[in-house]
């Protein structure tokens, strides 16, 4: 891979990692501001305490606010597979977009090669697992909507970072049984509970659905549930064998 050009802006906005060795999640979000330059002043202003590691602008240039070694301030209250603080073990990358806020639109295809140029170098660097890679709204679903539905994750995935399974139409038999979609959004990583499901499952659609994102829970939404949940555990027992990527990457 050629080296990514990566343009240095300071931010102040970071503190420590608790356990600087362990960085093995990757959150996407978009930056829901009327431009890139607002964007990069506010992660970069003292007073505003928030921050990621990269920007990307919809041009396609990669800005370096944080050192990955440090812990910014991105992902907020937030949980996936049972954890929170996730700041603690997390690259964040701030993707350039308007958001739904201002006038949301597709992400460019020069923002989306550096995207994917910029996920795939850290991942060679860091054992971030594909099913490890996140969308702001998969770990906040009650708060946050970014990247979208329109950000391209099967592109992504064709590429190795995150997880798209083909999406098969579900049988004309197929039921939804009333405890297994839950139980399938749970394994997958989101954190969630019976009586507050609706915005996980949202989140859920955005990410594996995105043709309508209306947090119903219609069998397309369940037959999706399950494909995602396989891929999620073949990813799993992939990045945990022995002689995998990861594990060469783990080891001293
Ligand atoms: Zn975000």
């Amino acid at each position: 891979m050629m080296p990514l050009q990566i343009h240095e802006r300071i931010s102040p906005n970071h503190g420590a990692r608790k356990n600087p060795a362990r960085i093995d999640l990757l959150v996407l979000h978009y930056t829901g501001m009327t431009s890139g330059e607002a964007a990069l002043e506010r992660l970069c202003d003292p007073g505003a305490k928030v921050s990621a590691h990269y920007v990307v602008e919809e041009h396609g240039r990669i800005w370096r606010l944080v050192p990955e070694t440090r812990r910014a301030f991105h992902a907020g209250r937030s949980c996936w597979e049972g954890e929170s603080d996730l700041n603690a073990v997390s690259i964040g990358i701030e993707i350039v977009n308007p958001g739904h806020q201002w006038g949301y639109r597709a992400f460019p295809e020069a923002q989306m090669v550096s995207v994917e140029q910029l996920c795939l170098e850290l991942m060679s660097r860091h054992p971030i697992p594909p099913h490890r890679v996140v969308g702001h709204s998969d770990i906040a679903p009650d708060r946050k909507s970014d990247p979208g539905e329109l950000f391209d994750w099967p592109r992504l995935a064709a590429a190795g970072i995150g997880i798209w399974p083909a999406a098969k139409p579900p049988a004309p038999e197929f039921a939804i049984d009333g405890v297994q979609w839950l139980a399938d959004l749970t394994a997958i990583g989101y954190c969630t509970a019976a009586d507050s499901y609706e915005p996980a499952l949202v989140a859920f659609q955005r990410r594996f659905r995105p043709a309508r994102c209306d947090g119903r829970l219609d069998p397309e939404t369940a037959s999706r549930l399950a494909e995602v949940r396989a891929a999620v555990a073949r990813s799993r027992v992939a990045s945990s064998e022995p002689g995998s990527d990861v594990e060469a990457q783990n080891s001293p």
